[in-house]
């Protein structure tokens, strides 16, 4: 054994390492204080947690008051404009960055599970998206959060529970009941799936009108099935 083979290895152990402990923040890529730590000392500050996961009838559940029986319902940033959840959502969406959905995911897969927001759940599943966006961007967001959350939880994670029928046509011109009635169209409840007194926890990446949200608990047989939701970010809705 040689000095160069020991310095590989060690460059090879510290490269593994640094998958496991990120150095370097996820919203602006500056180095982080603490291995391990999400976010550099400026971000963190500049963002704006919400307490929805230790809170019940907070602004998310209102939210779905008189569309869905909701069990629970968390969001854990409030998005606001020029803070770091900006580029984290925008990293998010467009720039292929799916680790920074599996750091924030795992994050908050801590949190939900300290907080007792998990118990009684028994499957996580992310919403769909349409054939287009996913094409497009590689990877579904909402499903790279919620296996991150069912790795840090040890609820399982159901990513082809909603299986895609059609393509949805845009939503902007659209009030919000005919949004969820557009989406509800564009997909169905994989058939393998036999849900009975499950509580399924929906995840989505950011609530604003909450359709896709509201659209997927519809599907769900709901005198059978309980319904939570958690989102990452919650817009001003
Ligand atoms: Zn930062």
């Amino acid at each position: 054994m040689n000095m160069s083979m020991n310095l590989t290895n060690i460059k090879a152990i510290r490269g593994l390492l640094h998958l496991f402990y990120p150095k370097l923040c996820v919203a602006c890529e500056d180095e982080v204080p603490v291995e391990g730590e999400v976010f550099c000392l400026m971000c963190q500050q500049a963002l704006y947690y919400t307490d929805q996961s230790s809170k019940r009838n907070n602004e998310f559940e209102a939210h779905f008051l008189g569309r869905i029986p909701l069990e629970r319902g968390a969001a854990m940033f409030y998005y606001r404009k020029d803070t770091p959840i900006q580029s984290i959502m925008h990293a998010l969406k467009y720039a292929k960055k799916a680790d920074v959905g599996s750091k924030l995911g795992a994050e908050f897969g801590k949190r939900l599970k300290r907080e007792g927001f998990m118990n009684g759940i028994t499957a996580i599943v992310p919403v769909p998206l349409t054939w287009r966006k996913q094409k497009a961007r590689g990877y579904n967001q909402a499903e790279i959060l919620a296996k991150a959350i069912s790795i840090s939880t040890g609820v399982p994670c159901f990513g082809d529970f909603f299986i895609k029928t059609h393509e949805t046509e845009s939503q902007t011109s659209k009030s919000r009941q005919e949004r969820v009635e557009n989406v509800a169209q564009a997909f169905e409840i994989n058939e393998s799936y036999k849900l009975e007194e499950d509580h399924i926890l929906l995840v989505d990446d950011v609530l604003t009108t909450g359709a896709t949200l509201e659209a997927c608990a519809k599907k769900l047989n709901l005198d059978n099935v309980k319904v939570s939701m958690v989102t990452l970010a919650i817009g001003r809705i």
